[in-house]
């Protein structure tokens, strides 16, 4: 039996390039560089909740990494460090925590982040996971910050992971490369670390796609006191996506979480410039509707038809609540 101090050698302690003192005191020494203010968020993730406890343990570090590089991303934010809080039911199995400690590093590493700390304690399998990020205060793309007449974009595709769960269940039947895609994007999802950056100074308003596109574009159309205008067809789906009836593909793409993209609203006077800088850090980028003046939410069909669908995603602790 290893002990809490056994663990934490063995499978918590990196090399920490960009960090003054990383694991192993009662703190980490971080220097935030000059000009730049601290971004922080953490995301907490519970076995049965937010994955299932027999999922790959690599694929689990990777998603535990990536959800909150994604809050990194949504904020226009560069990540540097991350702290890993976890509770390890029974006696812990070497060969699961040193695969998901490697999915875990590898995904920071990926985004030049450094982990620096955190908590080992024994219970139900749960994962806590902060990341601490830089971003010039100016430029940091917040969720109240839409304005009437902006146009609204997507990043990649949407309701792939949510297909991607159905599959896991047994609840939907696809082809095999259209599963594993979707599968895949459930397990290790992208964060849009550079797409975050490279909006910096364009974008006026951004969320990361996690609850669903309708419901979190509503949380910026809270936050910001603006109506939208969101046209189905011209929102971004995948083959695999296009793939299932109509309605069930409506939903997926609408109200399904997990995928991680980013939502933005930029100047209409900037599209062109939100497609170069987009094609510069390797993700595509969809026009999908605009912002309108308070009271206003609306999906329309290409034709100009309102669509009846719900600008409501998942919610924790609304068992009316749709995944
Ligand atoms: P303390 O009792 O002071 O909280 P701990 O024994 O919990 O210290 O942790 C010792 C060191 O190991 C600390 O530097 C802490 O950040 C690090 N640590 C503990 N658990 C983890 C983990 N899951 N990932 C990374 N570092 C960890
Ligand atoms: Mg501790």
């Amino acid at each position: 039996m290893t002990s809490e101090f056994g663990l934490i050698a063995r499978f918590f302690s990196r090399p920490v390039p960009g960090t003054r003192l990383g694991v192993g005191d009662d703190g980490a020494l971080m220097d935030v560089s000059p000009g730049q203010s601290l971004v922080v968020s953490t995301d907490l993730l519970v076995a049965g909740r937010h994955f299932l406890p027999e999922v790959d343990p690599w694929c689990l570090g990777v998603k535990s990494a990536s959800v909150n590089l994604s809050d990194m991303a949504a904020m226009g934010a560069s990540p540097r460090w991350a702290t890993l809080g976890i509770a390890l039911p029974g006696s812990p199995d070497e060969d699961w925590l040193a695969r998901f400690s490697d999915g875990f590093h590898d995904t920071l590493r990926r985004h030049g982040t450094d982990w620096v700390g955190g908590d080992t304690t024994a219970g139900p399998l749960t994962i806590a996971v902060t990341v601490l990020g830089e971003v010039p205060p100016l430029q940091a793309l917040t969720r109240s910050a839409a304005q009437v007449g902006d146009d609204l974009w997507v990043s990649g595709t949407v309701g792939d992971a949510a297909l991607g769960l159905r599959c896991r269940q047994g609840r939907q039947v696809l082809s095999e490369g259209a599963r594993r895609h979707c599968e895949d994007r459930l397990d290790m999802p992208e964060p849009r670390v550079s797409l975050g950056k490279a909006l910096r100074g364009l974008a006026h308003a951004a969320i990361d796609v996690s609850d669903g596109l309708l419901a979190d574009l509503g949380h910026i159309l809270t936050s910001s006191g603006v109506g939208a205008e969101v046209i189905w067809d011209d929102v971004p789906l995948s083959p695999a996506l296009r793939s299932i009836p109509v309605e069930e593909r409506q939903a997926l793409a609408l109200s399904g979480g997990d995928d991680y993209e980013l939502c933005f609203s930029a100047p209409a006077a900037l599209s062109g410039r939100i497609r170069e800088v987009a094609a510069n850090a390797g993700v595509s980028v969809t026009r999908v509707g605009r912002i309108l003046p308070a009271g206003q939410r609306v999906v329309r069909n290409a034709a100009g038809r309102v669509l009846d669908v719900p600008w409501r995603g998942y919610d924790h602790f609304d068992s009316g609540g749709q995944s």
